[in-house]
């Protein structure tokens, strides 16, 4: 696999623009500097993020949320898996019926998916369906989680095939897997995961697959870089994952970043 030389990772960002197609910027974390955090974004060539749903709830509010910066946020409408409770199954009707009526505001649905860490698999499988169901519905991306999960979002894939792609968030897998999901129409989204050296296997699918599969993300605050561990991530940390991106590919920066924004526009719009 070709490397750059490690100079090359200072890259020149005032020329570019860049999406965060994954970043919870609605979490507490960042209510002390929320505002100032936009501003500093819009400065540095980050001119937009999709903030994902993660409960029924949270997707509602969410409404409130991109009214107060409408063009720089996007949102989409999901029960993530790890905030699924007894209710999941009403909650998903409520969900489903809130996407119908709003789906105009809407870039996506999701967060949705498998994560093998939590608990009740059946009760995550039979949600998640009901999310690519509803994608399908409403002509909606899928903004997809996986966590040693695969296996059983292909499963989930073939009994309910998505009509609309979408990205498969914080991706990590082989070539062969990364292959799969761009049959589907999926973009893989790339994260501060390829800035740790234990990620080879991720870092060459990553390196090696065409450059119009990828989109750049955050999940700021969660996923840190290599070097922030235990502090919480922030979407400006979107400029270093460009940069490690840039550093794993053979093309220049500026055809990098055109391609991230072009298919960040084909999947979901914006
Ligand atoms: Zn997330």
């Amino acid at each position: 696999m070709a490397h750059r030389a490690s100079q090359s990772l200072i890259v020149n960002t005032s020329t570019i623009e860049l999406i965060d197609s994954h970043c919870h910027l609605d979490f507490s974390e960042f209510d002390s500097n929320r505002g100032e955090l936009i501003t500093s974004c819009q400065q540095q060539g980050i001119i937009s993020l999709i903030v994902p749903g993660v409960s029924a709830q949270q997707s509602l509010s969410l409404l409130n949320f991109k009214a107060q910066a409408p063009s720089f946020v996007n949102i989409a409408f999901g029960l993530h898996p790890y905030f699924l409770t007894q209710t999941a199954d009403a909650d998903m009707q409520v969900l489903t019926q809130l996407a119908h009526q709003y789906n105009k505001q809407l870039c996506a649905i999701g967060e949705c998916g498998i994560d093998r860490a939590q608990p009740n698999l059946e009760l995550q499988q039979r949600i998640f369906i009901a999310h690519i169901a509803l994608a399908n519905d409403l002509k909606l991306p899928l903004i997809v989680h996986h966590r040693q999960s695969h296996d059983l979002i292909q499963a989930a894939f073939k009994q309910c095939p998505p009509k609309h792609g979408g990205v498969i968030h914080a991706f990590s897998g082989s070539k062969e897997i990364a292959n799969y999901y761009v049959g589907f129409g999926f973009k893989l989204g790339i994260g501060g995961i390829i800035s740790y050296e234990r990620s080879q296997k991720t870092r060459e699918t990553i390196a090696t697959i065409a450059l119009d599969s990828l989109l750049i993300e955050t999940d700021a605050p969660s996923m840190p870089l290599f070097g922030a561990q235990g502090q919480p991530n922030s979407p400006l940390a979107l400029i270093d994952v460009f940069t490690h991106l840039v550093s794993l590919r053979m093309e220049p920066a500026a055809v990098i970043a055109a391609q991230l924004r072009q298919s960040c526009n084909d999947i979901f719009r914006i």
